[in-house]
């Protein structure tokens, strides 16, 4: 009896929660914030990557929380469309690319690139990136792939998220049709050590060995961020750089002003550091 009320009370809290989100999407309760993708000698903002939040009770709900039920329902379908609008706008704002966030649920529909193009808008292809997990690949490998080379011939990029996370990864990168990879920050934060460098090293060798750019994702301290840079790192992202937030943070697209002046390659990163966190 335990076991049927426990369930019960899950069943129950789904299907509210499924209500709550249902209802969210139609009143514009889905938020979308942004967060910088920065240089990681210069530390000029120059991306952002759209990532939405759930305005829930007066609080902001991650998506950790409602996502897989957005994609078992298909909710994060609508979803994914406001962000796409939402991020069209903050790139025509903030004259910057931006990224977004694609789940298989998303890649799947069978008019996805339709889907795209309407929430979109015309043109500026250039500016999106679109970001897919290794997961999201393999679904239904042959539509997600003829979809994302129909937007990629018009100009978008094909970012690979939390890369190295997946199975078999590094064997595979050659066959999928992707610009960037975005190592995922388990490595970021395994860097410091010989093992973690190591690995950290071998990653960023199969990436240029397959000629793609790197992002380093979920950069939280300096000695990570002088790490990547020894490492050739070119883009970096996390909280030590900028945090998401609905408008674009405070560091703004040109280097701080007593930067100026300065010959950019000469400045020690460990200097810029404090800089970071002002
Ligand atoms: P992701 O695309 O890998 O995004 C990076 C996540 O790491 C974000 O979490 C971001 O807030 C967080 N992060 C950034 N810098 C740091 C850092 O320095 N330290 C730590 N600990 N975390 C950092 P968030 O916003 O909670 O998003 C989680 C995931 O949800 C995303 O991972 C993405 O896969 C998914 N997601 C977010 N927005 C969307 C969306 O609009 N559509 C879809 N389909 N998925 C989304
Ligand atoms: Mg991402
Ligand atoms: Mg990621």
């Amino acid at each position: 009896a335990f076991y049927d009320e426990a369930l019960r009370a899950e069943f129950v809290a789904r299907t509210t929660m499924r209500r709550e989100l249902e209802a969210a999407i139609g009143a514009g309760d889905i938020v979308v914030h942004f967060q910088p993708l920065t240089d990681s000698e210069t530390l000029e903002v120059v991306a952002l990557e759209a990532l939405a939040r759930w305005r829930r009770h007066g609080e902001l709900v991650l998506p950790k929380e409602w996502l897989p039920l957005a994609e078992e329902t298909g909710l994060i379908v609508e979803i994914g469309r406001q962000v796409f609008t939402a991020a069209r706008e903050a790139s025509e704002r903030y004259e910057l690319p931006v990224a977004v966030n694609v789940s298989a649920r998303q890649l799947d529909e069978a008019d996805f690139v339709r889907q795209v193009e309407q929430s979109w808008g015309p043109g500026a292809w250039h500016r999106l990136t679109i970001e897919v997990t290794e997961s999201a690949l393999l679904h239904d490998q042959a539509h997600a792939r003829e979809a994302l080379a129909t937007l990629a011939a018009r100009g978008v990029r094909i970012a690979l998220d939390d890369f190295g996370t997946g199975y078999n990864s590094l064997a595979r990168l050659g066959d999928l049709p992707v610009h960037v990879i975005k190592v995922d920050q388990a490595f970021v934060r395994a860097s410091g050590t010989p093992e973690g460098d190591a690995v950290l090293r071998a990653v960023l060798a199969v990436a240029r060995a397959h000629g793609l750019e790197v992002v380093a994702e979920g950069v939280e301290r300096a000695e990570e961020l002088t790490t990547l840079v020894g490492m050739g790192v070119g883009v970096v992202q996390g909280f030590m750089l900028g945090r998401p937030a609905p408008t674009l943070p405070i560091r703004g697209r040109r280097p701080a002003p007593r930067l100026v002046g300065r010959p950019t390659a000469a400045v020690p990163v460990q200097r810029l550091a404090p800089a970071a966190t002002a």
